[in-house]
């Protein structure tokens, strides 16, 4: 109640990526009169958010950033004047899976939700609301908590909520402005809290299982002849299931699905639940197993050997409609083709290449530090990327792969052409018209 009471005039909203980039941008465009500042630690990315080239890729972005920066909207590095000056502040700081752990499960790195915590604990003045939103496991609240009034200072009180979020990107600002939900927590109602902050990764947990589930599908469909988009179409009619999450492809990506769930595991681990663990970590196997089948298939059908064969990947990030590769499955099908001797010519839209290389230089840790630099070039249109490749490897579902000149493409490529289609976007009647020899996800082609 005392919240409500509060008239909120400034914002400071602590991490600038994904998720406080975007989240602030819509909220400085819904709300005129609230000034906003975006702070991060990171010189680089405040320095992208206040040029023209902002450090992500979301469709409608920009405009809202147009319209909003300098006006009540600010990006900054001066962390402690935006506490100081802030009624509220979000804490948006990333909470990556820990890289080391006793069992499968991972825990959830909070060391930047800590870092964010002392900060404010340091610097604060007056009444603060904390709201924190980044996804962290259940009680991280109740820690902020004890660091911040344990560092109380007089004259200065907070209250804390949580309000995970739950936008996808490359859909960012759409569910930004027509969430679906949105879940606000407070610490008066502990249970309550705890329950909303589990929903986040369950949410997410259940979302990559069902990409899992039609996914291994996919792999019975190919030994069998059967179609896995026939059948995720029939399966969605049931109304009970429902039709999103249904695609089969060459596995899920982003930041989230993965680390939420091995965090979920590294609970039920703790809890001595140790079936459920497996249940959970089954998610991340297949889908491993399915990026692995998807490889696997590229090297076999290239009559198992892609030494010094030129390889055309079209599509680098996660999913369409972002410019972000972290975990995406281009990543592992890359590494494989690598390792295993293949020179890539890669394509996407949105990635920066600088970004491309770094992804491949630590996925490819070998014992030739020159390996991917001799063996990787990145190319600004597609047309340039597969011309005299002997196969196309499309790992990302762009609009633009879709409507590309695949005669032209294929006049240009060294033959037998092949194009392993690992989103299932392409036209595939009219590949094998043209002469491609054509595979895919869920189903066997025959030439
Ligand atoms: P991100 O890595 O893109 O951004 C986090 C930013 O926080 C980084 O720029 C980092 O420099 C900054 N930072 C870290 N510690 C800081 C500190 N002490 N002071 C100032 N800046 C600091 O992460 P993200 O994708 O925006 O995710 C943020 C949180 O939201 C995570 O918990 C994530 O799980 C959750 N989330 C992400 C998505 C998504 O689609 N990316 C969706 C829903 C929820």
């Amino acid at each position: 109640t005392s919240i409500a009471k509060m008239v909120i005039k400034r914002i400071c909203c602590i991490g600038a990526g994904y998720v406080g980039g975007p989240t602030c941008s819509v909220m400085a465009l819904k709300c005129p009169d609230i000034i906003i500042t975006v702070v991060d630690k990171s010189k680089e990315r405040i320095m992208q958010w206040n040029s023209e080239k902002l450090p992500i890729y979301e469709p409608g972005l920009d405009d809202v950033v147009k319209t909003c920066r300098g006006r009540n909207l600010f990006f900054s590095t001066d962390i402690e004047t935006a506490i100081i000056e802030a009624d509220l502040i979000f804490i948006s700081v990333n909470t990556p899976a820990k890289s080391f752990g006793i069992g499968k499960g991972r825990a959830a790195d909070l060391k930047y939700v800590e870092g964010a915590a002392r900060m404010i604990a340091k610097v604060a003045t007056g009444d603060k609301v904390v709201v924190e939103k980044s996804t962290v496991p259940v009680r991280a609240a109740e820690s902020i908590l004890k660091i911040l009034r344990a560092n109380n200072k007089p004259g200065v009180s907070y209250q804390i909520l949580s309000n995970p979020e739950f936008l996808a990107e490359g859909t960012a600002i759409d569910d930004l402005i027509n969430a679906d939900r949105v879940l606000i927590g407070g610490e008066d109602t502990p249970e309550g809290q705890a329950a909303i902050e589990k929903l986040c990764w369950a949410a997410n947990a259940f979302l990559a299982q069902r990409i899992s589930s039609i996914n291994s599908l996919s792999a019975v469909c190919e030994a069998t002849g059967a179609d896995v988009t026939e059948v995720a179409k029939a399966v969605g009619l049931d109304s009970r299931i429902g039709a999103k999450f249904l695609q089969a492809s060459v596995g899920f990506g982003g930041s989230c699905f993965q680390k939420d769930i091995l965090n979920l595991v590294y609970i039920c681990e703790c809890l001595n639940l140790p079936e459920v663990a497996a249940y959970w970590q089954q998610v991340i196997d297949m889908n491993e197993y399915q990026k692995s089948r998807f490889s696997g298939k590229v090297i076999e059908a290239l009559f198992n050997t892609v030494t010094d064969k030129r390889i055309a990947l079209l599509g680098f990030a996660f999913k369409k409609n972002t410019g972000d590769t972290r975990e995406s499955p281009a990543i592992h099908v890359s590494k494989t083709l690598l390792d295993e001797g293949a020179k890539l010519h890669i394509y996407d839209p949105k990635v920066d290449h600088k970004q491309i290389m770094y992804d491949l230089t630590h996925a490819c840790v070998t014992d030739d530090p020159e390996k991917v630099k001799n063996s990787v070039s990145i190319h600004d249109d597609p047309y340039s990327a597969t011309s005299g490749t002997h196969a196309i490897v499309l790992c990302t579902e762009w609009d633009e792969f879709v409507s590309l000149d695949y005669e032209k493409i294929y006049d240009g490529m060294m033959k037998p052409a092949y194009i392993f289609d690992g989103r299932k976007i392409l036209d595939h009647s009219q590949l094998l018209k043209i002469g491609f020899h054509v595979e895919t996800i869920g189903k066997r082609l025959c030439r």
